[in-house]
């Protein structure tokens, strides 16, 4: 019993403790509540992990909440986006709300707050009720409008929601304490008016409730039991329970408990950021293959469960830090290793010409689709006279350490024979055209001199039967590994402008003549690569998911 406690976080011991003590009568449920103004970064699976999570593990519920209570950023695009991701991910909602259907309810609530004296609206601009919130050490002003008239407050929020209001023009705010220690109980903003028509409820509302307001209701409205959300919100919760109170006539109370944000090296993590890098063109979209997004990560060839087993790894605290992102594609790697089939792609070619094999001969070399689980089985790879091979595995004038081609050394082509290279062809220049070899019939992969000593193994694709393919390497977002240290700085001017290396001329092994976009690989002794949604049966492409090691170590001191 104490060995399992360990290991829970500190959002499952809360759980138990309450399933304990019977809180809410044992019932659990929470709620995963994106805005949909953008789409889901890999922060948002760091609390759609935790969300899900919980409800799976306490038999207990998990809704899908759209917190779209501000017209002006929303759009079903994104509503759509979000779901897929999620589904992506692996997890299930119970049921789809939308905080825009307790426009109402909050409406309602609103009125009763109103009524009990407990809210009064504002006509002041916003630059002075912010002049009057004070500092944390000094209290506020109270407002002029503080103690106006109910029936005053009851007749203005009714016009604030008929279209004759100009937006700014008053607020209404709940009456709590100007002079709380905590600047959010200091007469908060509830409602203000939006002209701009919502993505649900079209042009029905004119005056829009502000996240603090919303969001603790919705979780009452709906049943919520532990409201999960990130560190930033610590400070809003003694109001989150200050509109309970007001609200609650049952003991059941929905409580809020706050984690670490997720926040990752050599990226932003922010829509609004994100957004920024779309609008501006920096990159090719919500799902470049180079963003933090589920859909970018989907794109480039991450799997779900490489992100699942990530955001395990790093857990859920109570204090914000940020995460390496090699962690990231250390998690992505060992997943794929296990997974994905081993073929032959040559990145930059030149032709490898093996002068004593026959011109006509092409031979079927067995070789195995994943040395990590023998149940992926084999295939047969075709060898001919023409390979081509990696241009950097050959030398002329190699240094003592190079182990791969270079005249007169022996290199084992992989899943065929051993060869001994004989020279190479020039142009004037001096670039190199073709490598020539011999290789030694007696060294086919599985007879016994095949066992032969040699310091280098090699990979190749047969020329004539080779595809054509464009491979895109990816590098990551940034240069540095917070955009935002320097203060003076635009992040924009902190991409790094090697982020996406297009290589055409690629060569790969016919076998992938079959594959479709998302298929994934690994391309031997290179890295792991999937297929693009851009591909076309004429034109393979393949995005770089990760490199097979880890360059970033020593690159960037
Ligand atoms: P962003 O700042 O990127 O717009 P957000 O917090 O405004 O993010 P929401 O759509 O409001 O995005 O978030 C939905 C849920 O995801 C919230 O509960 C929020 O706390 C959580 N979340 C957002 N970003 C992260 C992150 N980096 N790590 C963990 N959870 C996050
Ligand atoms: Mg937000």
């Amino acid at each position: 019993m104490e060995e399992n406690k360990k290991s829970l976080n500190f959002i499952e011991q809360i759980v138990e403790k309450d399933l304990r003590e019977g809180h809410n009568d044992g019932r659990i449920q929470t709620r995963f509540p994106p805005e949909p103004n953008g789409y889901l970064h890999i922060g948002h699976a760091k609390a759609i992990c935790i969300d899900f999570g919980i409800a799976e593990k306490y038999n207990g519920i998990c809704n899908l909440r759209f917190d779209d209570t501000n017209p002006v950023k929303e759009d079903v695009e994104y509503v759509d986006s979000i779901m897929k991701d999620i589904n992506w991910l692996g997890f299930h909602w119970d049921n789809v709300y939308y905080a825009s259907d307790y426009f109402q309810q909050l409406w309602d609530f609103a009125i009763k707050l109103i009524n009990e004296g407990k809210a009064y609206i504002d006509e002041q601009s916003a630059e002075d009720i912010a002049k009057q919130k004070g500092t944390p050490t000094t209290p506020g002003t109270e407002s002029p409008f503080r103690n106006r008239p109910i029936s005053e407050t009851l007749e203005l929020f009714q016009k604030m929601n008929s279209g004759d209001v100009p937006e700014g023009k008053m607020v209404l705010r709940a009456k709590i304490d100007m002079a709380s220690s905590n600047m959010h109980m200091r007469d908060p903003i509830i409602y203000r008016v939006i002209h701009i028509p919502h993505h649900r409820t079209g042009n029905q509302w004119k005056a829009y409730p502000m996240y603090d307001f919303a969001h603790g209701e919705s979780d009452y409205f709906e049943g919520v039991t532990h409201s999960l959300c990130t560190l930033e919100f610590e400070v809003h919760r003694p109001l989150y329970d200050w509109f309970l109170d007001q609200l609650a006539d049952t003991e059941y109370r929905p409580q809020q408990i706050e984690f670490n944000r997720l926040n990752l090296t050599y990226t932003v993590m922010s829509k609004r950021k994100l957004l920024e890098l779309v609008q501006e063109k920096l990159v090719s979209g919500w799902d470049d293959p180079r963003m933090p997004t589920l859909t970018g990560m989907r794109r480039r060839g991450y799997t779900p469960q490489s992100i699942r087993n990530f955001i395990d790894s790093i857990g859920y605290t109570k204090y914000d830090g940020v995460n390496d992102m090699s962690l990231l594609e250390h998690a992505v790697r060992e997943d794929l290793n296990k997974h994905v089939t081993r073929v032959s792609g040559v990145i930059d070619p030149i032709k490898l010409i093996i002068t004593n094999y026959p011109e006509d001969m092409v031979e079927e070399m067995e070789t195995i689709n994943n040395p990590e689980d023998a149940t992926m089985g084999s295939r047969k790879l075709k060898f001919s006279r023409e390979a081509w091979i990696e241009r950097d595995d050959f030398m002329e004038d190699a240094p003592k350490k190079y182990f791969r081609l270079t005249p007169g050394s022996e290199v084992r082509l992989k899943s065929a024979y051993i060869i001994k290279c004989t020279g190479c062809k020039k142009d004037e220049e001096g670039n190199i055209l073709e490598v020539y070899a011999e290789y030694d019939p007696q060294t086919k992969s599985g007879m016994p001199e095949a066992n032969r000593k040699v310091k280098g193994t090699i990979h190749w694709v047969s020329v004539a039967h080779s595809l054509n393919a464009e491979v895109r390497l990816y590098d990551r977002l940034f240069m540095v590994e917070d955009p935002f240290a320097d203060k003076e700085k635009d992040f924009k001017d902190l991409m790094n402008p090697n982020s996406l290396i297009v290589k055409k001329g690629c060569k790969v092994e016919e076998y992938l003549n079959e594959a479709k976009p998302g298929d994934r690989f690994q391309f031997q002794r290179i890295g792991y690569f999937n297929i693009d949604s851009d591909s076309t049966p004429q034109n393979l492409v393949f995005n770089r998911t990760v490199a097979l090691r880890d360059s970033w170590k020593n690159k960037g001191e």
